[in-house]
């Protein structure tokens, strides 16, 4: 999709700093980082959120929690622990509709989140 923020870094159309990739997603750092590890990881697809990942590509899945496991061991989280989040839809506060798992780490989580 021409106008999404998340297409046009896959595009390589808009810089990030990419951490890993494979055949179906693509890691970068966020922007606006919360916690010492804070990456984003994207199907290479347009896809709205995980739901949809799940509906029309769900081999796609596999690449982009693989890679999310993969970011955590690069950033020596792996062994401490670290958080994936989906934020889907209003309530979940999702900003940017190209579906992206936040893996977050490298200090101790809050729970319940916000
Ligand atoms: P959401 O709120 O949709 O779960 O998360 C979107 C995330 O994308 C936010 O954490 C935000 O900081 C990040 N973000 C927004 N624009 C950009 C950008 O242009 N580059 C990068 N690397 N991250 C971005
Ligand atoms: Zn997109």
């Amino acid at each position: 999709m021409a106008d999404c923020l998340f297409c046009r870094i896959v595009a390589g159309e808009i810089p990030a700093d990419i951490v890993a990739e494979n055949d179906g997603a693509v890691a970068f750092r966020d922007v606006n980082p919360v916690a010492p590890t804070h990456a984003l990881v994207i199907p290479r697809e347009h896809l709205e959120n995980v739901a949809e990942i799940a509906a029309k590509a769900s081999a796609t899945l596999g690449d982009v929690l693989g890679l999310a496991a993969e970011v955590a061991a690069k950033e020596g989280i792996a062994e401490t622990g670290y958080r994936l989040v989906a934020n889907t839809g209003r309530d979940g506060h999702q900003t940017v509709f190209h579906a992206h798992v936040h893996v977050l780490g490298g200090r101790s989580m809050g729970w319940p989140p916000g």
